[in-house]
């Protein structure tokens, strides 16, 4: 999707594309198969800037850092998480304790729940299977995802990796106050995870989901509730903006979060009526949806209805 207030900028990254939203917005959209795992971006609000979340690979995130830097000669003195997934969190130690680190209570909660209990799993896995087959694997797209995998497990398996937790929290939502912007940054009830943050600029019209936004690819349901999701993203679309930095996928309108919110009752409806049928859920394809999913990058199809039949089994 293109807009047309909306300047592509000639910033070379091998990790993502820069967009200027506004006067103070800038998102990094992620260029597919570069390990960079969710989008990110920065706002430039007088006197501080704020980074939006901190990518899955650290190279990506010196990146954002340096864009940073030079589209505002300032230092970062804020970084929002936006939820706890490892895709968001990998450079948080690349900024010192002078840049504050926020999230509300609950992801922060899950950062050093989940999170850790993550990265300790990630630091027992044995690398021996992936590093064979990318020994014997042809496929050029499916080398660079194994490599990329590779990447992430070994930098946080490295004795100098951490990630740098939160320090600032809030419970429903606070604003950041600057010379020249304002901007809030609010949680909602479970939905992609417990403690989802966005970040919204109500003078620009500029919203950052997270990964509440996976535009035009398959959400992942599975660290989340689906029908809180559909409820939160209503939410969502009551705000006024006018272009979304989604976690994952192209700069993106309101229509994606309907869309969004389509492709999660439908793959709900779809699993019910398989298991309903005695039938196996797991031969759903995206073919079974409407019109306009069915051309979605898809990739954790099957993590989903997999997920899905286990809380449906247990409801
Ligand atoms: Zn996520």
């Amino acid at each position: 999707m293109s807009f047309n207030f909306v300047k592509k900028l000639e910033f070379e990254s091998e990790f993502f594309d820069l967009y200027k939203l506004s006067d103070s917005a800038y998102g990094a959209i992620s260029k597919e198969n570069s390990g960079m795992g969710g989008n990110a971006g920065f706002i430039d609000i007088g006197d501080y800037l704020i980074i939006v979340d901190t990518t899955g690979h650290v190279n990506a995130a010196k990146d954002l850092k340096r864009a940073a830097n030079q589209y505002t000669q300032k230092e970062p003195n804020f970084i929002v998480i936006t939820h706890y997934h490892m895709d968001h969190l990998m450079g948080t130690s690349l900024f010192d304790i002078s840049t504050q680190i926020m999230t509300s209570d609950r992801t922060l909660k899950n950062i050093q729940t989940e999170g850790r209990k993550r990265i300790e799993e990630f630091k027992k896995m044995d690398l021996k299977e992936m590093e064979d087959s990318l020994n014997t694997e042809t496929d050029e797209e499916k080398r660079k995802d194994i490599e990329n995998d590779l990447f992430f497990l070994k930098t946080v398996r490295s004795d100098d990796f951490t990630v740098r937790e939160p320090n600032l929290t809030f419970k429903e939502g606070c604003v950041i106050h600057g010379t020249e912007k304002n901007v809030q940054l609010r949680t909602f009830k479970k939905a992609h995870t417990d403690g989802d943050v966005i970040v919204y600029i109500p003078e620009e019209k500029i919203l950052f989901a997270g990964d509440l936004l996976f535009a035009r690819r398959d959400p992942w349901l599975g660290s989340g509730d689906p029908e809180g999701w559909i409820s939160v993203n209503e939410e969502l679309l009551a705000l006024d903006f006018k272009v979304t930095v989604p976690g994952h996928g192209e700069l993106a309108s309101k229509e994606e979060f309907s869309l969004e919110s389509k492709y999660i009752k439908e793959i709900l409806e779809l699993v019910k009526k398989k298991i309903d049928a005695g039938e196996d859920p797991t031969q759903i394809k995206m073919e079974d949806f409407s019109k306009e999913i069915q051309s979605w990058k898809s990739p954790i199809l099957e993590w989903n209805i997999k997920f899905l039949v286990d809380v449906l089994k247990n409801s």
